[in-house]
């Protein structure tokens, strides 16, 4: 287990949470690495080795640092990126650009730009300008492209309306609509500036219910025996996107294989009976490598009791270091570090210090007698925690810190106040 308790203390990973708290300030985020690869191995054992050509591309917002990116590599793993901002932390940390991806509703010239110039694997064209775009850029510049076209399978997730990205009225994908779709695959593979490789799907995140991607998978497929019959072309890549749920209180978290067996049965049959080689499948998991191998560290400061309503008990972070609560209504669960076998005797609301009424992150928990100077811990922080942080208040971006078998090494320094004024300016008028 990566969470014990000895001594009364919370261990993660084989350290004491209460001694890293000391060790590197609060709040602090704490990542596992014997956690994260063990859901590589998962995947390696149940995806990767178990049926041949197939690929595992992270998906780097969930958690995108240059260490990361080294373990990625490290274990074999590609990355999918959406920005600039996320293709140069990989480049700089040594990650090889042809195992990246790239992904997003809007990329910018100069990220393409960027892009073709380091060489990466792929760009998953999502729109209807893009494919132009990517086009005029590699003519100009002499390169091609290899692309999959991002498709809106229409399908319906059971997930917050926030995070669900399948159904038709989306800002992402290409509507399956016979007059936009067509073209735009006749143009891919016409064009001598660009390797047309497949269809790449995403229905949704925090998914516990197969049945979106299995919709979603028999759509692409419909569309992959098209290709062939409209323009004799084998499609050679089949992107079935990330969206595979975590535990934060009490889900059920489904296996990888519970996914991707049925997806896979789906795929394989289908070009058997098809008679043409199956294309790679790829899968794009970021919640579900690192959500759980997180948590955050805050030190309790101030404690409020409404008589006979609420009790608020206040930490030294909040929204600036986790907005999923404030977000979309996420979910969380934790314990006081110091006192995690201590019987839990308080129903309290664990609030943060930015001046939002909505900066809560934890509603109604039951945890010990809390006392200023206890040290909290939220569960289940690893992903869209650290990279969805912000300065607002001006708060400093916490540290991360990568903890594995009782060892651990800072992975992110803690923003300091320098760091975040540093792009600031008076200018002359105000001198
Ligand atoms: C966000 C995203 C993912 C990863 O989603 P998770 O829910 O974190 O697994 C994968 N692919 C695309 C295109 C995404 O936008």
């Amino acid at each position: 287990m990566i969470r014990q308790i000895k001594n009364s203390e919370l261990y993660f990973d084989g350290c004491s949470t209460v001694e890293l708290a000391k060790k590197y300030g609060t709040p602090l985020y704490v990542l596992s690495e014997t956690d994260i690869v063990s859901r590589f191995r998962e995947l390696r054992e149940g995806f990767t080795q178990k049926y041949e050509n197939t690929r595992v591309a992270y998906a780097a917002k969930a958690f995108g640092t240059m260490a990361m990116f080294r373990l990625c590599q490290r274990e074999g793993i590609c990355i999918d990126v959406v920005s600039a901002g996320e293709l140069y932390t990989a480049i700089k940390a040594g990650f090889p650009p042809e195992m990246i991806e790239f992904n997003g509703n809007n990329k910018l010239p100069y990220e393409i730009e960027m892009a073709l110039g380091y060489g990466i694997g792929r760009f998953i064209v999502d729109g209807l300008c893009e494919t132009d775009l990517i086009e005029a850029i590699c003519k100009e510049k002499g390169k091609t492209a290899s692309i999959l076209f991002r498709i809106t399978p229409g399908v319906k997730s059971d997930s917050h309306d926030y995070i669900v990205t399948g159904k038709k009225d989306s800002k992402f994908g290409i509507p399956l609509d016979e007059d936009v779709l067509y073209p735009q695959i006749k143009k891919a593979i016409e064009s001598e500036y660009i390797n047309f490789l497949g269809f790449h799907f995403h229905v949704g995140s925090q998914l516990h219910d197969n049945s979106s991607h299995l919709q979603a998978v028999e759509t692409i497929l419909e569309h992959t025996g098209e290709v062939k019959r409209r323009f004799d072309y084998d499609i050679k890549e089949l992107n079935i996107g990330g969206g595979f749920g975590v535990k934060y209180t009490n889900e059920d978290r489904k296996s990888f294989s519970y996914f991707l067996d049925p997806a896979m049965e789906m795929i394989e049959s289908y070009f058997k009976k098809l008679g043409i080689k199956r294309p790679e499948i790829v899968i794009e998991p970021g919640r579900s490598i690192v959500a759980e191998a997180g948590i955050s560290l805050y030190t309790i400061g101030s404690i409020k009791e409404i008589k006979d309503i609420r009790k608020y008990v206040s930490v030294d972070g909040g929204m600036t270091d986790n907005i999923r609560p404030a977000l979309y209504q996420a979910v969380y669960d934790g314990v006081i570090a110091n006192k995690a076998d201590q019987e839990k005797t308080e129903k309290v609301t664990i609030c943060g210090k930015c001046c939002e009424s909505g900066d809560i992150l934890i509603r109604d928990i039951d945890i010990a007698n809390p006392q200023a100077g206890d040290i909290f811990a939220v569960f289940s922080t690893g992903a869209y925690g650290y990279s969805m942080a912000s300065n607002y208040n001006k708060n400093p971006i916490p540290a991360v810190v990568l903890v594995k078998e009782g060892r651990s090494e800072l992975i992110v320094k803690r923003q300091s106040f320098d760091d975040m004024i540093q792009n600031e300016i008076i200018p002359e008028s105000l001198r």
